[in-house]
């Protein structure tokens, strides 16, 4: 499986940069996780293969440029943008983004082709199809209803945190999980910012740390993600007293395989 973090932002020159202010994973060039950044940092040509996109929650920076990514391609769809979510999950982007006031709802609009925008309910606990890909969503413990994903090709399998702090039915999905090749967990705050991290529902190396020992299987690896920019460095510096030599932060723009 290939998954790239796609980049938030870019040098002068168009390269990447390190720092990740949006979240949005692509998946082998076709199914998205979020869509924090995905009108902006894929090509006309990439762009034209993504019409899956998982959300998990819709903070701002995991759906920033859902609404612009639709928008560009309006015209041209020749299928609708599926966004797969769960049943909460959709009455909240339809109720506070797709509301007409922050931007048209498009469930409700079609082009010459047909509709071009549809929602797909997900369960949560229970696995489904989605493209090539096999997906369970399990319930994680941040401020709105969010859920992490398992996620497997066949070959490889990728557990993906979203935005959580100390959950219970993720690590128990995972632990049940025969292999898990990669796990992607966030990492927000630096261990001097303990308090907001408590009341936003997000980690800190420390508290990663702890969350980490739930984990029963060794040796895959694991990438740390969604470190708040202003505190990048020191995040980092943080992970790495933590000792565990499988743990990485993850390079927005790389594209990874397992
Ligand atoms: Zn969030
Ligand atoms: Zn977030």
């Amino acid at each position: 499986m290939k998954v790239q973090l796609l980049p938030s932002t870019f040098d002068g020159q168009g390269h990447a940069t390190l720092e990740q202010r949006l979240t949005c994973y692509l998946i082998d060039d076709c199914v998205a996780i979020d869509a924090g950044s995905l009108a902006i940092a894929l090509t006309a040509e990439q762009r034209g293969a993504v019409r899956d996109i998982i959300v998990t929650h819709p903070h701002m920076d995991h759906i920033a440029s859902l609404p612009i990514f639709i928008d560009d391609l309006y015209s041209t769809l020749e299928e609708p943008v599926r966004v797969h979510a769960t049943a909460e999950v959709i009455a909240l982007l339809e109720r506070d983004v797709f509301n007409w006031n922050v931007y048209p709802r498009f469930s409700e609009l079609k082009n010459e082709f047909g509709p071009v925008m549809k929602y797909v309910p997900i369960p949560e606990g229970k696995e489904f199809k989605l493209a090539h890909l096999t997906v369970i969503a399990l319930p994680v413990n941040h401020i709105v209803p969010t859920v992490g994903l398992i996620i497997s090709d066949g070959k490889s399998t990728v557990a993906f945190s979203s935005d959580t702090a100390e959950t219970e039915e993720f690590w128990e999905a995972v632990n049940r999980t025969p292999r898990i090749d990669a796990l992607l967990i966030e990492a927000s705050f630096p261990n001097s910012m303990t308090e907001l991290a408590e009341v936003s529902r997000h980690f800190t190396p420390a508290s990663l740390g702890q969350e980490l020992k739930k984990l029963d299987h060794n040796g895959m690896d694991i990438l740390a993600v969604h470190l708040k920019p202003a505190y990048r460095d020191l995040i980092i510096e943080q992970l790495d007293a933590l000792n565990l030599p499988n743990l990485n932060v993850m390079e927005p723009g790389r594209t990874y395989s397992w």
